[in-house]
């Protein structure tokens, strides 16, 4: 189904160009479009099927694999094949370097089971043989009529290309700086690279570009600069952001400041996983970071406070992550019965202060009963008080309550009709 969500945001640079990936459509307007990359190895088909399945489950719309050697290539074909018999049928895309052009050439069946390839030009080849190898992949993409990505990354930029503009830029009667001139070399690898694509037969409307950078100025730098030379759709990320909460809050410094300017029509999010980790969290953080800016709807919004000394239980927080898990839980099931239900707000507050105040502006809210306040939890639907909860089994209650009215307003033949006129 091809995401169809209304325009968004601050759309002063949003590009024009639309790329279709699979069934998803990438800029000329469409919603920004979530993506993933797994990291299971590649010829491991079980692994990456079920890892690939689990990413589309919590809402990435492309899933990118790595096509690193003969045995991936391989496997690429029986990846696809699996997922469409489990009914998963999110676009995968190829991301290839160094050697990408031989394995599409001795598996060709790889290039059809894909739905974008992703081509990183400082890892193609040097001199004339990096000339043949791009000609070689881009070959395959003209073909097949398959897009690509021509996917600059700060870590493998076109080392020729670099000293070129560090020679032309020490002529200057004023050299820039040399940060400047590395911003610069990303934006226009990436340039030249899609001219070069396009001079070989791929149409405009089948490039999407990125050049990532692991700093946060030097993102929003090289960014705002690619955003005002091309109108190619931009996929936008930091890469290597690294763990955890550095992770995160880098990511979400260095996109939030390009979103808000109508840069970046998909997004990823490079989470480096703990051990054992889930991979799926790229994708649920790269989701909160587009619905709390107001740029699209995922699953409904849990609002908590953040508890102080008028909390002294955990009931509070145990059952902020009940719900928050629980409503999650429901959305692969939610989002086909239930439309309209990822804009459903509900907050869950730990006290009198400020409870009943946040819990009428959600559609539905609790306030719990902070220490030393009376043992009951008023509930608000739509702004109005309409229970008071008590015992030991308010978050049963409550979830019940939750499942009720995402009953009564998503699932209404009337709600479904709206739903339907709309799309
Ligand atoms: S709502 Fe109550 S418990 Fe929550 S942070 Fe405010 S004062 Fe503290």
């Amino acid at each position: 189904m091809t995401t169809c969500l209304p325009s968004h945001g601050p759309a002063a640079r949003r590009r024009s160009v639309g790329v279709t990936v699979g069934d998803v459509v990438v800029g000329g307007g469409a919603p920004i479009v979530v993506q993933s990359m797994t990291n299971t190895d590649t010829a491991d088909i079980a692994g990456t099927v079920e890892q690939v399945a689990a990413l589309a489950r919590a809402g990435s719309e492309i899933v990118r694999v790595t096509v690193n050697n003969a045995e991936a290539a391989a496997a690429v074909p029986m990846i696809r094949e699996q997922l469409d018999k489990r009914g998963v049928n999110v676009p995968l895309v190829g991301d290839f370097h160094f050697n990408g052009h031989r394995l599409l050439t001795q598996h060709p069946a790889c290039a059809e089971a894909l739905a974008k390839l992703r081509i990183n030009p400082g890892n193609v080849g040097k001199g004339a043989k990096r000339d043949q190898q791009f000609a070689t992949m881009i070959d395959f993409a003209c073909r097949l009529n398959k897009p690509v990505r021509i996917g600059v990354n700060w870590g493998s930029l076109d080392q020729e290309l670099l000293a070129r503009l560090m020679d032309e830029n020490g002529r200057l009667p004023q050299p820039r700086d040399a940060t400047v001139v590395m911003r610069d070399a990303l934006v226009t690898s990436a340039l030249e690279s899609a001219r070069q694509a396009e001079a070989l037969g791929l149409p405009h409307d089948r490039i999407a570009l990125s050049c990532k950078v692991s700093g946060v100025q030097d993102l929003i730098a090289v960014y705002r600069d690619l955003a005002t030379r091309c109108d190619y759709p931009l996929h936008l990320g930091l890469t290597e952001a690294g763990m955890g909460s550095k992770g995160i809050v880098a990511s979400t410094a260095a996109m939030a400041v390009l979103l808000q300017e109508g840069i970046g029509d998909t997004v990823r999010v490079s989470l480096t996983p703990e051990p054992g980790g889930d991979r799926t969290r790229e994708v649920i953080v790269a989701q909160e970071l587009l619905q709390t800016m107001g740029l699209r709807s995922f699953a409904p919004l849990v609002i908590a406070c953040p508890g102080c000394g008028r909390t002294t239980s955990t009931v509070f927080q145990e059952l902020a992550d009940r719900i928050q898990g629980y409503l999650r839980a429901q959305m692969p099931e939610w989002r086909g019965r239930y439309p309209g239900v990822e804009n459903m707000h509900v907050a869950v507050m730990g006290c009198v202060v400020n409870g009943p105040g946040e819990s009428k502006q959600a559609n539905i809210g609790i306030s719990l009963p902070g220490s030393g306040e009376t043992p009951v939890a008023p509930v608000f639907v739509d702004g109005v008080k309409t229970v008071t909860l008590k015992g030991d089994r308010i978050a049963e209650e409550f979830q019940r309550i939750v499942d009720q009215y995402v009953r009564d307003h998503y699932g209404s033949a009337e709600a479904l009709a709206v739903a339907a006129a709309a799309r």
